[in-house]
């Protein structure tokens, strides 16, 4: 039993609120997230049977807590039944279900961004365009924001003042059509394929009406088109949606977020009840403060009175930094100074920036300090090449229409296909139009075939084969994987390609993650599977391993290190908003089209937000680019904070070549900012 005394009057109406629509706007650290968590309780308490409930959530981090906080109030048992999932994982189980009516195979593949790529270099090369890799994420760009707004193929309109469109208008639809050949679906799809089935096909949108009687949608300032498009079709015949928000974390805009979505609730669905909280729990004194004078710059906002009634706390630490190591090294510094003092863990830090690439000099500081770390996002662990060679044939294994992922893995580690006989097994299968999969099993049928190579194919399949039953073994999946490890003998080819020993080290230790991240899976999974594991990894890539070489343990207590992006929601005890300066934050793209000014705003609001107990602002005076040093501007964001919330923090001394003092730096650091505003 959960206590509804522990809520405050607004909330408790929340929490107890049953039928129709409800809008929770409420400011940052107010307790929407706390809201939802304990209405789902409530609704359990009151009787509502667990399959009725739905809750989506951003990240599947906040998923995973979500359904942990539940069912410590709950019960394990009364929990059961009940779907806290992100938007892409909703999608998904609905599709592992209901796929085959849109033609597709139910052992589809899902696709990240590297296959995705990959795919579209191929379609450009067909076409004899350019296949760079940045015309290939120009277009993938633009096919995702189609997605996003519901055009499918049909439907894309180019515009002859845009050239770009026009290429998009031509592989769109090739893209579609390889995706479907090869059985695989990308992150978009997942979405708009999951409307498609709802709104063609009566008999599942009323199933699903009938099953998701409540639903509750987190950082609903954040949904795009087509996400608004699947709430709404869910909640079309009950219209219990109950959806919490803050328009001022809105920073997805540039995804295709549409902030009116959260503005229009109420006229879009009708009878919507309106609640808005205004206590903030989460940070000091200071803190709100600071975030309150930065977001109140924002001209369009709902204006809100958030206000705490906790200390001040202390004063929030800033710091200019001589360059990017010397940003780290003052994080680490105060990392050793506040664990002591305040008795803290690691994991009660996290140091956020704006960019991924910003991460780089942190983690080399971490790696020398032997801190340990959970790297959020990035250069994703899925994204590696040695890992995505074995995900390769994970994937094949348990979907072998996957032409990309077949190609991928063929030869490799080399079998003896060489590129010529490639070459004509795939122009074998275009003129005969059969699958790759399909010609590799008679692959004596193709001209010019030596008996090597026909014998090396003849194995691979064999091998795929034997792992396909192997894999259906759950009892076995880790030693199935184990196995596929040691016949593969991916170790001795990455020894054999990389020059580097310790290079080549790092990346078998980082195969060797896979098998961890596995057993993580078996451990949290009731009814594990190998589909169950590969849209795992497809899905979350935000529990991917990736903290410094020492640990391998997804629970450590390690510093979290995440871009603003990923750190909506979450909160910590300390935190370092680092990079503050022009170019970094707000970012320069939005500096040229300044009507995004204010979603960078609003994503240094979040970043204060996150901080309960203390805040660190740092930015450097100069960085080096592509090798040379460039001079840097503090960021405009920091002179919106009064001076009397902040102070400077002792770091080291700059080296020999630091161009000034830094009592004298300090100063600086605001005449610089009161000069930009001055310009
Ligand atoms: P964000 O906008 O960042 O997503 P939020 O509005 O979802 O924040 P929560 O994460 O739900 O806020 O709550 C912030 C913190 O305040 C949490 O630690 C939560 O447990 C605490 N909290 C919320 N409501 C109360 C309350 N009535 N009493 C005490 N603590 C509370
Ligand atoms: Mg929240």
């Amino acid at each position: 039993m959960f206590d509804l005394n522990s809520l405050n009057p607004q909330q408790r109406k929340a929490v107890t609120h049953k039928k129709g629509p409800l809008l929770l706007l409420a400011g940052a650290g107010s307790g929407k997230t706390r809201v939802i968590t304990c209405r789902i309780a409530q609704l359990r308490q009151q009787g509502v049977p667990a399959e009725q409930i739905l809750a989506v959530t951003f990240t599947n981090k906040a998923a995973r807590e979500m359904a942990a906080r539940v069912q410590e109030v709950v019960g394990r048992k009364a929990a059961k039944g009940m779907v806290i999932a992100t938007f892409h994982s909703l999608c998904v189980g609905i599709l592992k279900v209901h796929i085959d009516r849109l033609g597709f195979k139910k052992n589809f593949s899902i696709y990240a961004a590297a296959d995705q790529q990959r795919l579209i270099r191929d379609l450009l090369r067909g076409i004899g365009a350019e296949n760079s890799s940045k015309a290939a994420d120009q277009v993938l760009w633009r096919i995702s924001s189609a997605k996003n707004h519901l055009i499918f193929p049909d439907n894309y309109q180019p515009n002859d003042r845009d050239p770009l469109s026009s290429l998009v208008a031509t592989i769109y639809p090739r893209y579609q059509k390889s995706l479907k050949a090869f059985n695989a679906v990308d992150f978009d799809d997942l979405l708009m394929f999951t409307v498609q089935l709802l709104e063609q096909h009566v008999d599942l949108h009323k199933h699903y009406c009938e099953r998701f009687q409540y639903q509750m949608v987190d950082e609903y300032q954040d949904t795009n088109p087509v996400q608004y498009r699947l709430l709404k079709l869910l909640a079309s015949t009950h219209g219990n949606l109950c959806v919490v928000g803050d328009d001022d974390q809105s920073i997805y805009a540039f995804r295709g977020a549409d902030i009116a979505n959260i503005l229009d609730f109420e006229h879009d669905f009708p009878g919507t009840k309106v609640i808005k909280l205004e206590q903030n729990y989460r940070s000091s004194g200071n803190i709100l403060a600071a975030a309150n004078a930065v977001i109140k710059n924002n001209q369009k906002r709902k204006e809100k009175a958030l206000w705490t009634d906790r200390d001040a706390g202390s004063r929030i630490g800033y710091f200019l930094c001589q360059d990017g190591e010397d940003e780290a090294r003052q994080v680490m510094e105060q990392i050793h100074t506040e664990k002591y003092r305040g008795q803290l863990n690691y994991g009660d830090f996290a140091i956020l920036y704006r960019t991924n690439s910003q991460s780089r000099a942190f983690e080399e500081q971490l790696r020398y300090e032997n801190i340990p770390y959970v790297l959020i996002g990035g250069q994703q662990f899925f994204d590696r090449k040695e890992i995505k060679d074995v995900v390769a044939y994970l994937k094949i294994i348990q979907n072998p229409a996957d032409e990309v992922n077949l190609l991928r893995i063929l030869n490799y580690p080399k079998r003896g296909i060489g590129e010529g006989s490639i070459d004509r097994i795939i122009r074998y299968s275009a003129d005969k139009n059969r699958s790759l999969w399909k010609v590799l099993q008679q692959v004596d049928q193709v001209a010019e075939m030596n008996d090597r190579t026909a014998a090396a194919c003849g194995s691979f399949v064999d091998l795929i084969k034997h792992y396909q039953k192997r894999f259906k073994q759950p009892l076995w999946l880790l030693e199935t994987l184990q196995e596929l490890f040691t016949e593969l003998k991916l170790a001795k080819e990455i020894y054999r390609q990389e020059k580097d020993p310790q290079v080549a080290q790092r990346r078998v230790q980082n195969q060797e993650e896979l098998l961890n991240s596995m057993s993580i899976y078996l451990e949290r999974t009731p009814q594990p599977t190998l589909a169950g594991f590969l849209e795992r990894i497809s899905l979350f890539d935000d529990d991917a391993p990736g903290k410094n070489d020492k640990e391998s343990k997804l629970a450590l207590d390690a510093v979290t290190l995440m871009s603003l992006h990923s750190s909506k929601g979450l909160e910590f005890p300390v935190v370092f908003l680092t990079g503050l300066e022009e170019g970094f934050l707000p970012h320069k793209k939005s500096i040229y089209e300044t009507f995004d000014i204010d979603e960078e705003r609003r994503l240094c609001y979040v970043g204060i937000t996150r901080a309960q107990k203390q805040l660190f602002l740092l930015g450097a005076r100069q960085r080096r680019k592509y090798g040379k040093l460039e001079q840097r501007e503090p960021s405009r964001f920091l002179s919106e904070i009064p001076e009397g919330l902040l102070h400077e923090f002792e770091g080291e001394q700059p080296g020999n070549n630091a161009p000034e003092d830094e009592a004298a730096s300090a100063s600086h650091f605001f005449d610089n900012i009161n000069q930009m505003f001055e310009d």
